[in-house]
């Protein structure tokens, strides 16, 4: 019989992130489906841990185990592996589920090989065949999806954030049992110094949006006035970008060129890629603009489920099946007329 442990780690303000929910939902469909399973859940927080163990009562957990205190503010390799290691064995868990987030992804493996277990990371759904868990992912790039059963136990999954609904439920109080962990400060020896991001205003990768804005070469092009006009093509992916709140994606073609240091669109970098060699991002719709739509890079769709395109070429590759939408027509002038548009809705926010 399998002890399933949800794993998880607050957010800055406490709260559990939606990433945090899915896995949960994951790890309640294995403790239902999985004969005499049952669940618990470990939280670890820099503040008691009361408000997320409170706001996930409902789940069906029979104990709510957390690790406390200010070591665990902010992610950090040796504490949060011995914190994730000290919730396992209290809990005696089999299974541990937790949400694919950079914090967990850098220390849970590690956490599997003290505790002689197995890690599977980028799940995308968990299900019970032959009256065992087994774990779907994906390979080669996202072509292939594979079905794996273990029996190595405990056995780490890793949800990939954005493969499944959210668990809701009504917040209650929770009886919390805490957990301690031995911290020395050999442990300590890596510490938090700050935060160096860029500004928000050029953060353009959004996850959770519900649109990724997808910019190819083409807006680097001559176009037909023989002219390049990179002014114009900034302006109007930025505008779009802020006014419809949408993540922004690039062609290979367009972030190579900005790497080369030159004065192209200097905001996107390969982080935005998507493709085979780049990113392959979850939004309910995309919309690519002066992109080819070559295989490589709509390998990189592969799940986004609304496709729409914008290209002078109709013999684009998006023409042939690729998206649900192509329209035949100049980027520059239907991207204006929706920021134009977008504009009107919100007076305040002219592009
Ligand atoms: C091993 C390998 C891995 C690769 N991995 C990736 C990857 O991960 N991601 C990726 O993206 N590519 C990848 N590529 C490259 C890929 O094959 C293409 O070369 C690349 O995607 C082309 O980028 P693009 O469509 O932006 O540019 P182009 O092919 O130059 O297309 C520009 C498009 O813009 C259109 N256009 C120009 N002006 C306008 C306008 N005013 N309005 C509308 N349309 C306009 C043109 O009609 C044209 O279709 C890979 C290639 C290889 C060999």
């Amino acid at each position: 019989m399998e002890t399933i442990l949800f794993l998880t780690h607050t957010e800055t303000d406490g709260s559990l992130s939606k990433a945090a929910r899915e896995a949960l939902a994951a790890a309640i469909t294995l403790s239902r489906e999985l004969p005499g399973a049952s669940l618990s859940a470990g939280v670890v927080a820099a503040d008691d841990a009361q408000a997320a163990a409170d706001s996930i009562v409902g789940c069906g957990a029979t104990r709510f185990l957390v690790v406390t205190g200010d070591d665990f503010a902010t992610a950090r390799y040796a504490t949060d592996a011995a914190a994730a290691e000290a919730l396992v064995q209290a809990a005696g868990a089999t299974l541990v589920v937790a949400a694919g987030t950079s914090r967990w992804a850098r220390c849970l493996a590690g956490v599997a090989q003290r505790l002689h277990g197995r890690v599977d990371t980028h799940a995308t759904a968990v299900a019970v065949e032959a009256g065992a868990p087994a774990v779907t992912r994906w390979y080669y790039r996202q072509r292939i999806e594979g079905v794996s059963q273990r029996a190595q136990r405990p056995w780490f999954i890793l949800m990939e954030p954005g493969s499944a609904e959210p668990w809701q439920g009504a917040p209650a109080p929770a009886a919390l049992e805490r957990v301690p962990v031995a911290l020395d400060e050999r442990l300590r020896r890596t510490a938090f110094s700050g935060w160096r991001a860029p500004r928000t205003d050029q953060q353009t990768i959004r996850p959770e949006a519900d649109l990724l804005f997808v910019a190819g070469a083409g807006w680097t092009k001559k176009q037909a006035d023989g002219q390049t006009h990179l002014a114009d093509a900034e302006r109007l992916i930025l505008g779009f970008l802020h006014l419809a709140q949408a993540s922004l994606g690039g062609s290979k073609s367009l972030v190579d060129l900005s790497g080369e240091g030159q004065a192209v669109l200097p905001f996107m970098t390969h982080l935005n890629q998507v493709g085979q060699t780049g990113s392959t991002p979850r939004h309910p719709k995309g919309l690519a603009t002066c992109c080819h739509g070559e295989e490589p890079h709509v390998v990189g769709w592969r799940f986004i489920n609304e496709r729409r395109a914008i290209n002078l070429d109709p013999n684009c590759g998006w023409a042939s099946g690729k998206a649900d939408v192509l329209y035949v027509a100049d980027a520059f002038a239907v991207v204006e007329q929706l920021n134009r548009l977008l504009a009107s809705k919100r007076p305040s926010e002219a592009p």
